[in-house]
């Protein structure tokens, strides 16, 4: 059966399309680095069934090593500083990974075999101060962030390499997606979490930063699927990833405090520490390409993700007292 070697596989994407793969009867390589305490919460419980390899974006010899010793037919490249005001604080470090980390595995498919096929995880911030809606495609990039900058550079890596070397390179430009094992420093989970400790009494306040933001928000575990089905196809092109719906913050936070019997108002307090240098105010995907060539189309709605995400983390506080 086929081997898949996935970066950033301790990530919450990279959790979802482990299990996606394994499922499907992959040998799943990982690649992680070497940090002083395990990470892999998001992945114990099928820790047991991957092969992981130490290897770090910022190494290139590592890469070359990992793709030697996994053999992959496909890598997935979800590594990355994924976060948006980090990448402020460490922009330089943030261009390295998220932007030149690409250009580290591509050099090293293109050394070790140009026949693997490449998944490159490209964000729905390269759009940024979008110029159309909804953005497709087409749409032109306007980064507004370090790290919507160096995804550009890493979306249009994956193209050159496909277009100078011939390699089946895929970029999926995903738009925001969530789930339980969502980092807690992304607004949905922040308040998700925020809602169960606010219901278990740990909690008094959440503060929040700009309430009106605007985004298309779906589900992880239905993104994982899209980023398989590009490299199945004959052709690697590149591919919007998003449900069409659009939602603020203010929603979000509506919806979350609702499924406790809790009205937001009386907990979320705007704090000006939270508002970005500059901001991306509303974010909205046309996926109909990627439904027409590959059948894609989410399954969890927006309400129903909220919900599960509130559902898991208040049970979770819930069980730790
Ligand atoms: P996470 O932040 O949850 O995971 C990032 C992963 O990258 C972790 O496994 C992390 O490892 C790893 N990583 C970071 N730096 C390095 C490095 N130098 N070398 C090796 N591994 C590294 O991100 P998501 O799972 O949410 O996202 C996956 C990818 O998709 C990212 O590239 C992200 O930018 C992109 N994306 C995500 C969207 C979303 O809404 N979730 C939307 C669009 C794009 P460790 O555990 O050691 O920190
Ligand atoms: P992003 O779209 O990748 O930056 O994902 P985030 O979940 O970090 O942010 C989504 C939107 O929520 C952005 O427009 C933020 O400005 C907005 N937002 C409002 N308050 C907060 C907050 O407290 N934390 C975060 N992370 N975002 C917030």
């Amino acid at each position: 059966m086929a081997n898949a070697l996935v970066t950033g596989i301790t990530g919450q994407d990279g959790s979802y399309l482990a299990e996606f793969l394994l499922a499907k009867g992959y040998t799943v390589y990982g690649v992680v680095r070497r940090a002083s305490t395990e990470n892999f919460e998001r992945i114990e419980h099928i820790k047991h069934e991957i092969n992981f390899l130490q290897s770090d974006l910022l190494d290139q010899l590592s890469l070359i090593h990992a793709v030697e010793e996994s053999r992959p037919t496909e890598v997935y490249n979800l590594a990355a500083q994924s976060f948006v005001p980090t990448s402020w604080v460490q922009p330089v470090l943030t261009g390295e990974f998220t932007g030149l980390g690409v250009t580290k595995i591509l050099e090293a498919i293109r050394l070790v075999d140009k026949k693997i096929r490449f998944y490159q995880a490209s964000s729905s911030e390269m759009f940024g101060k979008a110029a159309e809606v909804p953005q497709t495609e087409k749409t032109p990039f306007y980064p507004r962030s370090p790290y919507g900058a160096a995804k550009v550079y890493g979306h249009w890596m994956t193209v050159n390499y496909r277009e100078s070397f011939g390699i089946h390179a895929a970029s999926g430009i995903l738009f925001n997606h969530e789930s339980p094992r969502r980092g807690k420093e992304f607004v949905s989970r922040k308040i998700t979490d925020a809602v169960a400790r606010i219901k278990t009494g740990k909690l008094d306040k959440l503060r929040l930063g700009n309430l009106d933001a605007r985004r298309d928000w779906g589900y992880a575990g239905d993104y994982v699927r899209a980023m398989w089905l590009m490299l199945q196809q004959d052709e690697a092109l590149d591919y919007v990833i998003a449900t069409g719906r659009q939602h603020t913050v203010r929603e979000l936070a509506r919806i979350a405090f609702a499924r406790v019997g809790l009205d937001y108002e009386r907990y979320v307090e705007v704090d000006p520490k939270f508002f970005r240098p500059a901001e991306v105010d509303s974010l909205l995907g046309d996926c109909t390409l990627a439904h027409r060539n590959l059948g894609w189309q989410p399954q969890v709605s927006f309400e129903e993700l909220i919900h599960m995400m509130v559902d898991a983390d208040l049970e979770r506080h819930q069980n730790m007292g």
